[in-house]
């Protein structure tokens, strides 16, 4: 009889024992960031991963269309997220579906190595792939909850690189005037370590030129142009009052 009761203890104990170690070791995983790919699934608030290049999917917006409206309005930002967004990751699929062994790269890999991609679809591969994590990257680094000073390490990182928070946004906002045509204004950490402000032009991403990019702005006249018309400066002022500095410190430990 207590034979019995042991056997069963240890028994018991080893049913345990595997279950934790299946879960641990992920050969059970929970339902959870599949759900990612259904516009209504709770968001992903900080994807640590990179992004998977194929099948390229939209993320949902982390908020609704109308909680950026104090810099941009909710119409602007269903076109953006629903339009351009969406083309952006269309046309990556539809560039990959011809290179089966650049499928299971991320989009970040891609982008670090365009010289692997075959000739014919690399500047496709280039526009989208960047455009499809450029704009997975901005949307995480606004918030309805954002805007007013920077929090946290990059505070003083930003403090002790440019002399103040206020210093750092007029350099940014000059640079992101400055960029000509469609681009996008980042600031980034570089391979020495440093913070830097730096643009881009179409969608290229700074991870091209060895840069990490911590924050950036979309200076497309589509990210601006309904509520803004032709000023961008207006609208690189005003976009301050939306920035998450959770994520932004989030992406500068990252990086
Ligand atoms: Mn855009």
């Amino acid at each position: 009889m207590q034979k019995n009761v042991r056997r069963f203890i240890v028994f018991f104990l080893t049913g345990i024992a595997l279950i934790t170690l299946l879960f641990s070791s992920q050969l059970i995983q929970p339902a959870q960031s599949q759900s990612i790919t259904t516009p209504t699934a709770t968001p992903v608030a900080s994807p640590d991963y990179e992004l998977n290049a194929y099948p390229a999917e939209l993320p949902p917006l982390p908020y609704a269309y109308n909680a950026l409206e104090e810099a941009i309005d909710a119409q602007t930002m269903e076109l953006h997220h629903d339009r351009h967004h969406a083309s952006y990751v269309d046309a990556l699929n539809e560039a990959l579906e011809q290179a089966p062994d650049l499928q299971n790269q991320s989009v970040e890999a891609l982008l670090r190595d365009l010289d692997s991609v075959p000739e014919d679809i690399r500047t496709e591969v280039q526009n989208n792939g960047g455009g499809h994590l450029n704009h997975t990257i901005f949307w995480q680094i606004m918030s309805p909850n954002g805007g007013g000073e920077p929090t946290g390490e990059i505070a003083q990182e930003i403090n002790e690189t440019f002399g103040g928070f206020s210093e750092f946004q007029e350099q940014f906002n000059e640079a992101g005037g400055d960029r000509f045509g469609s681009g996008w204004v980042w600031l980034v950490r570089n391979q020495q370590g440093q913070l830097q402000i730096t643009t881009t032009p179409n969608q290229d991403n700074p991870i091209m030129e060895g840069l990490y990019p911590i924050m950036g702005n979309d200076v497309w006249e589509h990210a601006y142009y309904l509520r803004y018309q032709n000023s961008r400066t207006d609208y690189l002022s005003s976009w301050w009052d939306v920035v998450n500095w959770d994520e932004v410190n989030r992406r500068a430990q990252a990086s």
